[in-house]
């Protein structure tokens, strides 16, 4: 291994201190990466499929295409999905947020402002609040905007036409959306995690257009790291492309991933210390688990919602942390990989749980 000196360790660090801090150039990262065209999409082949026909008939038929609800974890291209779904239906994309639309107004204004065949993207639509939601059921299925006017008993009920848009809704939690929202798309589409494969490739395009040259063996060892995830795997590559400029490398290989790997703290199965911490603090705090995510969330001093959406995912998916109706539980193979002796909890008392 090669040694670098405190200064560049400092560069580096800062670099990866701002990004995980401020979303904004991960935001940008995105901006600049992402595809245009299902052709650039990699992979979720079932679902570009099923969109396209979707999109060709609404063509054909000269009308907006349905309503669609995207789900699936963080980074793994819902937002993609739908501007390409705009592109391809020739139609504007207005993006908003579920928390993002506080009063009936201002979604009211949104909606008016809309086109015929208009995109409306609705992002974490699981936290739109009831208020919204309601305004919301008549404007998806009827073209249909129910403003009050006055209070008390002078109120009066104003229905107003809206454009034919279609609503693309997108959630990592489709449990937390109600029957009646869910119930209101005419397709829904869970985005999967993407092959080692795939990861490759997304790799591939992305260091094309930052201009990085990595060889095979460097876009292996940063895919096996990047969470099956394609916005994990870019952030990844620009971390490295930033450590490999500091120390002057021309090309990307193995070696030298796997050098800013260990130095921003990502393992060979891409756990960063936050993962890290929250198992240990399963296993070592409560005993391996079952821990309710209210007290995990405290003890790790994160807010809830992160891990639902940043960590948790992952370690499912890998195996190593396991939801059951008594909280989280760290599994075997948590153990194994921190290299802690496992011990069953699931002949222990109740009460010791809790402990
Ligand atoms: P989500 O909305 O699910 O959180 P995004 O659509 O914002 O995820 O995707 C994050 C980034 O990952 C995008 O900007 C894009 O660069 C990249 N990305 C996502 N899906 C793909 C894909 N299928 N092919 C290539 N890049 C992708």
């Amino acid at each position: 291994m090669t040694i670098i000196n405190s200064t560049e360790i400092d560069a580096v660090e800062k670099s990866i201190v701002e990004s995980r801090l401020n979303g904004k150039e991960d935001g940008n990262l995105d901006n600049t990466l992402r595809p245009r065209s299902f052709a650039e999409y990699i992979g979720q082949d079932k679902i570009k499929k099923n969109l396209d026909i979707l999109i060709r008939a609404a063509k054909k038929r000269k009308e907006p295409i349905e309503h669609i609800l995207l789900y699936g974890p963080a980074g793994l291209g819902k937002t993609t999905l739908a501007n390409i779904i705009a592109k391809e239906m020739g139609v504007n994309i207005r993006t908003t947020s579920g928390p993002a639309i506080e009063r009936v107004g201002d979604f009211g204004s949104i909606l008016t402002n809309l086109q015929d065949g208009d995109v409306l993207f609705i992002d974490e639509i699981h936290r739109l609040n009831k208020v919204i939601e309601e305004v919301l059921y008549p404007a998806m299925e009827d073209f249909k905007l129910d403003i009050i006017i006055g209070k008390g008993p002078s109120a009066r009920t104003l229905q107003l036409d809206l454009p034919k848009f279609t609503l693309i809704g997108a959630t990592t939690k489709l449990g937390s959306l109600s029957n009646p929202l869910r119930n209101r798309f005419g397709a829904t589409h869970r985005l999967d995690f993407y092959s080692q494969g795939e990861i490759k490739k997304i790799l591939g395009r992305s260091a094309k257009i930052l201009g990085v040259e990595v060889d095979d063996t460097g876009m292996e060892k940063i895919a096996s790291c990047s969470r099956f995830t394609p916005r994990v795997a870019n952030r990844l590559l620009k971390r490295v492309r930033d450590f490999s400029q500091i120390k002057n490398h021309k090309s990307i290989d193995s070696a030298v991933a796997q050098e800013a790997l260990e130095m921003i703290d990502v393992d060979h199965i891409g756990l960063e210390p936050t993962d890290r911490h929250l198992l240990i603090t399963v296993i070592e705090k409560f005993g391996g688990g079952p821990v309710g995510l209210n007290t995990l969330a405290a003890a790790i001093s994160e807010e809830i919602k992160t891990i639902e959406d940043v960590y948790e995912p992952y370690l499912m998916q890998i195996g190593f942390l396991a939801r059951t109706s008594r909280g989280r539980v760290a599994t075997e193979n948590a153990y194994e990989h921190l290299g802690i002796k496992y011990s069953n909890n699931q002949d222990k008392p109740l009460h010791q749980l809790f402990h």
